[in-house]
């Protein structure tokens, strides 16, 4: 999960924290974020999609050196995620033992804190993805 800075936090909540993708209704392709000129196809002809909340773990990677902001929740497990509409994206790996965790299982999406900036508190919450299996 990419973090931004307040304002464009703000300007950007709707789509990372309802994970709104958008889809191209001349391919069919869907994207997330959302664009407005189909990669792919090149039509404008885009509207936003919810995207699907369960997917695919591809594979994923523990970081362990990160920012001061991110010292409480180190280290941190990051996975490439495929949803079951195809699209790929990044997210940090939460609620999970470490046997669980295999590239190939069932993962669904969760809203969880991802930082508080600074004194002011505000507290930013993103997508995350947890298993689906026991
Ligand atoms: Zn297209």
């Amino acid at each position: 999960m990419m973090v931004l800075p307040t304002i464009s936090y703000w300007r950007a909540k709707r789509y990372y924290y309802n994970m709104v993708g958008s889809v191209c209704r001349s391919c069919g392709r869907e994207f997330f974020p959302p664009v407005k000129v189909c990669p792919v196809c090149g039509s404008r002809d885009i509207e936003q999609k919810l995207m699907p909340q369960m997917g695919r773990l591809i594979t994923y990677t523990i970081t362990r050196q990160l920012g001061s902001s991110f010292k409480r929740f180190r280290p941190i497990t990051f996975g490439l995620v495929e949803l079951d509409n195809g699209v790929k994206v990044l997210g940090q790996l939460v609620d999970f033992m470490d046997e669980q965790l295999r590239e190939g299982i069932r993962v669904r999406m969760v809203i969880r804190r991802l930082r508080e900036d600074g004194e002011d508190g505000v507290i930013f919450y993103g997508y995350k993805f947890t298993p689906d299996e026991p």
